[in-house]
């Protein structure tokens, strides 16, 4: 089975692991340091705190920005459940935007009016690696007094306006390096921002909420976790990182090969072509929406591996338990009816895009 996404590991990367095991520090040692400066500088944020999973950075930036209780924050359906989950774990109430047809990321126009007094943060998914349009939502932020955490998970590598995603202006910005990720440190995550305050707020919410007063001695001012990353995993995270923009170059090319075999595909709709995109996932839809899980059963038995991103937040069973039961946004229905993953990762070859090409012709041809 052709996965949907694949790691990318050469020999330079199992060599930089092997160092940090050879060495003193497997744990709070000096790579992590150099892995989040690289990162920071790759990115061009002041400052990235990098932790053991995106979920833990996406938990531990909403408790920076103070989110809690009774407050309201905007995202969307389409994502990874735990761009929400973490605001129902302290406290908040995620506030569900549609979509947009075309980019299948949240549809800015529609944010104002979900805003009411007890709205706090807009978190954007720059879905599939394509970022949202940020200049319009940090400027509805900025005029409503609210904050901003980008959930970047799929989008390290992309830019917006010429400017790399973690360096617009936003509070936060969180990054995950899961396997299917731009990079991977096999699990980890990464919170990026510019404000100082944020900042020390993150490294200790990393470690049990724990920092050194001016003596130098560990004092414990607020309840945190044991989110760290090991030396281990960012010593992979730096030798990934200088073959992030090859990553990214070759999931371009990937999604380039699908947009030359399934152009004038008529049962078929494509995603829009974005260049400044990281190329996360590749998504079609199925024009009829009867079509999408036959031909889903059809690619999976042929041996390609495709997936849904995603089932919409709102309709998992949890959420219905809490309150979301009848909850529908019109855009976000059609898209997750209709949505198919294609395999898009560095490894894939033309050859391949098009034996996926054909079979979905195939499936075409008779049905
Ligand atoms: C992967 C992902 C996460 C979670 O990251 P993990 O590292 O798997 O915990 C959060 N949000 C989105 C959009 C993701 O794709």
């Amino acid at each position: 089975m052709i996965p949907y996404s694949k790691q990318y590991i050469d020999q330079r990367d199992i060599g930089a692991v092997s160092a940090v095991l050879k060495s003193d520090w497997i744990t709070q040692g000096p790579t992590i340091n150099k892995f989040e400066e690289n990162l920071a500088n790759y990115c061009g944020a002041k400052y990235a705190v990098v932790v053991s999973s995106g979920t833990a950075a996406l938990h531990i930036a909403y408790m920076a920005a103070d989110l809690k209780t009774g407050d309201e924050v905007i995202t969307v359906p389409n994502t990874f459940v735990a761009t929400s989950n973490m605001l129902l774990v302290v406290g908040a109430k995620p506030i569900f935007c549609d979509i947009k047809e075309d980019t299948f990321n949240i549809d800015e126009t529609k944010i104002e009016k979900l805003i009411t007094k007890k709205t706090k943060a807009i978190v954007p998914v720059h879905f599939a690696g394509a970022p949202c349009e940020m200049g319009t939502i940090l400027k509805i932020a900025r005029k409503k007094n609210l904050l901003v955490i980008e959930d970047a998970c799929h989008a390290l590598g992309a830019s917006y306006g010429g400017i790399k995603i973690g360096n617009l202006k936003s509070d936060m910005t969180v990054m995950s390096f899961h396997p299917v990720k731009s990079i991977t440190t096999g699990e980890g995550g990464a919170v990026l921002t510019n404000n100082k305050n944020y900042y020390e707020k993150l490294l200790s919410l990393r470690s049990h909420g724990i920092h050194k007063d001016q003596n130098g001695f560990n004092v414990m001012a607020e309840m945190g976790y044991n989110y760290r990353m090991t030396d281990i995993q960012a010593a992979l995270g730096i030798s990934q990182l200088k073959k992030l923009d090859k990553f990214i170059e070759k999931r371009r090319r990937v999604v380039s090969w699908y947009e030359e075999a399934l152009r004038n595909h008529e049962e078929i709709i494509l995603p829009v072509t974005n260049p400044d995109s990281a190329c996360h996932v590749y998504v079609i839809r199925t024009k009829r929406i009867m079509d999408r899980l036959p031909l889903y059963n059809f690619l999976r038995n042929a041996g390609v591996g495709v997936n849904f991103h995603y089932p919409a937040v709102y309709s998992h069973p949890y959420y219905q338990k809490i309150g979301y039961a009848g909850f529908k946004l019109p855009m976000e229905e059609i898209y997750h009816n209709s949505c198919i993953t294609l395999p898009c990762f560095p490894g894939l070859s033309e050859a391949l895009i098009k034996r996926i090409a054909k079979l979905i012709n195939l499936f075409y041809e008779k049905n």
